[in-house]
């Protein structure tokens, strides 16, 4: 039968996925416009129109040699955009040898923890964090090392980070704006975890990796700008996609961008390409690769977003919730009142799908996606009032 590693995965798996289907089940039997799914990150917006027209092009003018095997990092051209955009984003010029384009940020990730652990190796993740890192870090043997974040704000904590770092640790994945936060971690915050890691390499005289996994790093609001990792940490590694920035996740693209200061980049780079292949990706799609290649520094309107949030958030706080405010992403992550697994089932009793926070590594709170239909969102908000009006 399966394996074991397997089947453990599969009784712990996403309860992300579980509400999904939830909602699935109660839209046959209440009809869509009755139930309020805030479970999935599955954007509903479209991608921008530059991109809808380079599809149209490629397909009415498709070039031989279109839908061939490439050289396993990407197409020279895409890397040359992605490594364009990166250049103009920290304002130091970053070469295309560096990019190896990816699928997605879920394949990035894999490809860049199956180069860099042995096993046995331990990777520090953030709670609350992306619950596909567990299972990432294990499929290439590693053992995932929880980093607790304060409740008040989420941002990581660099004495806390600086008790977990052992002999074994090999890597720390940062996930900035954060799902499920939406929080942005600041520059104070990755400074002082570069101090951290910096004094241990030298202690250790072993390099820690940055794993930067930064799918909504285009998505914020306010004005903000999400800090540079690569001009912060020397050994990092940025891993992002155009899932959610220009609403492509079914396209499956995205990269990973190794840093030049990082120590034996070149081998590093070799190391990503083989991977790729080796892991059974081969390359990123050849279609969304020229895709993204004409829209690499482009992104979907966020205004649209930053509505969602001001009006979720307004609404959640006003019925006596407490929600850190989101800069980024698309979601809200507020404290459940009394235990949170009957808070999600009253919910489900109002047909809101919320995603219970155990299922991010951090209990006593909730997850609401909100890259849903406006209209949707006002329906559900008189229907939070009185599930709050339950428990306040
Ligand atoms: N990382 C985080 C934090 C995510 O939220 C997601 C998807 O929701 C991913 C990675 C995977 O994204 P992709 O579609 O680019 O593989």
């Amino acid at each position: 039968m399966i394996s074991k590693e397997i089947l453990d995965n599969l009784q712990n798996a996403s309860w992300i996925r579980k509400m999904f289907e939830e909602g699935d089940r109660l839209e046959k039997k209440f009809g869509a416009e009755n139930v309020f799914d805030f479970s999935l990150g599955n954007p509903r917006e479209e991608p921008p129109v530059s991109v809808r027209e380079t599809l149209q092009k490629l397909a009415s003018s498709p070039s031989s040699g279109m839908h061939r095997y490439m050289s396993n990092a990407g197409y020279p051209e895409t890397r040359e955009a992605v490594a364009s955009a990166i250049t103009s984003e920290t304002g130091r010029p970053f070469p295309p040898g560096n990019v190896v384009m990816t699928n997605g940020a879920a394949g990035g990730l894999n490809v860049v923890l199956k180069s860099l652990l042995d096993p046995e190796d331990e990777v520090v993740i953030f709670a609350p964090f992306f619950v596909e890192y567990m299972f990432y870090i294990r499929n290439s043997r590693g053992v995932p090392v929880v980093c607790p974040t304060p409740h008040e704000n989420f941002q990581p904590q660099p004495e806390d980070l600086a008790g977990l770092l052992t002999n074994r640790t090999r890597a720390v994945i940062l996930n900035s704006p954060n799902n499920p936060t939406g929080v942005v971690y600041s520059r104070e915050t990755l400074q002082s975890l570069a101090e951290v890691i910096r004094d241990r390499e030298e202690k250790t005289g072993k390099p820690i990796f940055i794993i930067s996994d930064e799918p909504y790093k285009k998505i914020v609001y306010d004005g903000i700008r999400v800090p540079e990792i690569l001009n912060i940490f020397s050994n990092s590694i940025i891993v992002s996609s155009y899932s959610k920035s220009l609403g492509l996740a079914g396209e499956r693209i995205g990269y990973a961008a190794v840093n030049t200061e990082t120590a034996e980049p070149e081998q590093l780079v070799n190391a990503l390409v083989f991977c790729q292949r080796t892991l059974g990706f081969v390359n990123a799609p050849a279609i969304a690769q020229r895709l993204v290649q004409e829209a690499a520094g482009e992104s979907v309107d966020v205004t649209g977003y930053q509505g969602k949030r001001d009006l979720l958030h307004g609404a959640l706080v006003d019925f006596g919730f407490t929600c850190v405010k989101p800069e980024g992403a698309f979601y809200l992550f507020p404290r459940t009142p009394g235990d949170e697994m009957e808070f999600i089932r009253k919910a489900q009793e109002h047909n809101l799908l919320f995603v219970p926070g155990k299922g991010f590594g951090c209990p006593g709170h909730f997850r609401i996606s909100y890259c849903n239909d406006e209209a949707m969102i006002r329906r559900a908000i008189p229907v939070i009032r009185k599930l709050a009006a339950q428990f306040f």
